[in-house]
C-alpha cells in the first residue's frame, strides 16, 4: 500500500480498519491527571488489560467464596482441568497439537525443566548454541544447566555475533556456525523474535539445520506468542516457552506457557524434573509413588497452577479468538509497522536509525536509535514519554516501540512519530 504522511490519512486506515473494534475490548492508561489516553507502545514488555479480565477474575472468586473446594469439579470451568480450557487457543497461536502445549510456570522455569529433558550433554556433544546478546535470564539459564553438568560454559556455549558494524544476525551466518560445530552442538537455543532488535528469526530454516545435523532445537518466543503466526509442529521444533505477560496481554508476571513436540512425549529415556501435576490423570489421586507421566505436553506439569492467573490467559485468549486469531492479526500488524517505519523514514530519516529488519524479518516492533549531536537517545526517550508515549529504553542505546494490532491505532503511530519529530 502507498501510504501518506498526513493525519487524515491515518484517520481513513483506522476507519477501514477491520480490527479497530478491538480496541474498545482493552482498558487503555491514561495520562497521569488527565483522562486522555496514552500512545501506548509498550505491548511487547507489558500488554494491556482486556476489559473483559476483571470478570473472569471474579468468577473464580466467586466460586471459591461460594464452592470452597468443590470449585475443583462441581462448576463452570473447574479448577482441577483449567489449564485445558486454555490448551486449544494457545496451540492455534504457535501451530502446535493441543497436546503439545500446556501453561505452566514462568517462561525461565520452563527453560530449566525444558533444558532438564532437551540438554543431555555427552564428552564430545556438549555445546549449547545462543546469541551474544541473549535475553540476561537465558544466557544465565544456559550458562547455569552447563555448569550443573559439569562442562564449562568457556568451552560448551557458542555466542553468535553480529557481523561487525550489523545489529542484527544474517540467517547465513547462524546456519555456517551450525555447520561449523555441528558434531559438538548438544542444543540450539534461540529466541522467535529478538528482544532488543525486534529481528524475526527464521525459525523453520534454524529447525531443518538442527534437524538435519539431529541436533535439539528450542526457542524462546517471549516476544514471538501473540506476535507473529508459527508452525512449531510442521517445523519439527523440540521444544519452546514463552511468557503471557507480553503480547498475550495476561498481566504481570502471569503464568507461561510450553511447547514439546508429540514425538517426545512416549519416550521413557528423557529425564525430567516431575511433579504430581504431570502425573496420569486417571491414577494421581491414588497418590502412589511411582510416576506414570501424562503423556502429552502436561506431563512436564509440576504444581497444580494459580487459577487466577489462568483465569486472565483465558481471558486474553479469548480476545484473540474474539479478534479472529493470529492470522487477522498480523495482517493488521504488518500494515500498523510498517506505516510507523513509513512515517519516520519520511520525517526523521538522518536522526532516527531503524535497526528492525524489514518485514518479514519483523513482527509488531521497532528498534530505533537515535542520532544526534545535541541530545542522548536516553534524554529523547525521556521527552517523549513526557509528552504521553509510552515505549522503552533498552540498554545500551534503543527505543523500542511496538504498535500491537489489538489495540493501536494507525492514528498513535502518526501521533507518536510528531511527538518524537517534536522532541528531536
Ligand atoms: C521477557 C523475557 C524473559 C522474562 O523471563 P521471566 O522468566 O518471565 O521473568 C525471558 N527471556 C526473554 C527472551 C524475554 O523476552
Amino acid at each position: 500500500m502507498d501510504f501518506e504522511d498526513h493525519l487524515g490519512f491515518a484517520q481513513q486506515l483506522d476507519q477501514r480498519d477491520p480490527l479497530a473494534h478491538m480496541r474498545d475490548e482493552f482498558h487503555i492508561p491514561t495520562i497521569k491527571g488527565t483522562d486522555q489516553a496514552e500512545i501506548y507502545l509498550c505491548g511487547n514488555s507489558l500488554g494491556l488489560q482486556p476489559k473483559r479480565t476483571a470478570s473472569y477474575l471474579q468468577d473464580e472468586l466467586h466460586k471459591w467464596q461460594t464452592l470452597g473446594v468443590k470449585g475443583h469439579f462441581d462448576c463452570e470451568y473447574p479448577w482441577m482441568p483449567y489449564h485445558e480450557f486454555l490448551t486449544a487457543e494457545s496451540a492455534k497461536l504457535v501451530g502446535a497439537k493441543p497436546a503439545e502445549v500446556v501453561c505452566m510456570n514462568s517462561l525461565t522455569a520452563n527453560l530449566h525443566f525444558l533444558m532438564v529433558s532437551f540438554y543431555q550433554p555427552t564428552a564430545k556433544r556438549h555445546k549449547i548454541m545462543i546469541e551474544d546478546h541473549a535475553f540476561p535470564s537465558d544466557h544465565y539459564a544456559v550458562e547455569s544447566q552447563i555448569k550443573f553438568h559439569g562442562h564449562d560454559p568457556a568451552a560448551s556455549l557458542v555466542l553468535l555475533k553480529p557481523r561487525a558494524g550489523e545489529e542484527t544476525l544474517r540467517l547465513d551466518d547462524i546456519l555456517a556456525a551450525i555447520d561449523e560445530h555441528a558434531d559438538e552442538l548438544a542444543l540450539i537455543m534461540l529466541p522467535g523474535v529478538q528482544y532488543y532488535t525486534g529481528q524475526v528469526f527464521d525459525m523453520q530454516a534454524i529447525a531443518d539445520a538442527a534437524q538435519h545435523h539431529h541436533i535439539t532445537v528450542g526457542f524462546d518466543l517471549a516476544h514471538a506468542a501473540g506476535n507473529i503466526p508459527m508452525q512449531l509442529h510442521d517445523w519439527g521444533v523440540d521444544f519452546a516457552a514463552w511468557c503471557t505477560y507480553k503480547y498475550l496481554n495476561s498481566g504481570p508476571g502471569s503464568v507461561a506457557g510450553c511447547f514439546v513436540h508429540e514425538k517426545h512425549h512416549d519416550n521413557p529415556d528423557l529425564p525430567r524434573f516431575a511433579g504430581w501435576w504431570g502425573h496420569d490423570k486417571a491414577t494421581r489421586f491414588k497418590m502412589e509413588n511411582h510416576f506414570v507421566p501424562i503423556q502429552s505436553a502436561e506431563g512436564w506439569q509440576l504444581s497444580n497452577p494459580p487459577i487466577l492467573s489462568l483465569a486472565a490467559i483465558r481471558a486474553s485468549l479469548d480476545t484473540f479468538k474474539q479478534a479472529g486469531g493470529i492470522d487477522a492479526l498480523r495482517d493488521k500488524s504488518k500494515q500498523l509497522t510498517a506505516y510507523m517505519r513509513f512515517l519516520l523514514q519520511q520525517r526523521l530519516p538522518e536522526q532516527v536509525q531503524i535497526i528492525t529488519p524489514d518485514d518479514p524479518l519483523s513482527g509488531c516492533q521497532l528498534s530505533l536509535t537515535i542520532t544526534t549531536e545535541q541530545h542522548s537517545g536516553q534524554a529523547i526517550f525521556a521527552a517523549i514519554e513526557a509528552a504521553g508515549v509510552t515505549g522503552d529504553w533498552r540498554e545500551p542505546n534503543v527505543i523500542r516501540v511496538a504498535p500491537v494490532p489489538l489495540y493501536n491505532r494507525f492514528t498513535d503511530c502518526h501521533r507518536f512519530v510528531e511527538i518524537l519529530e517534536a522532541a528531536l
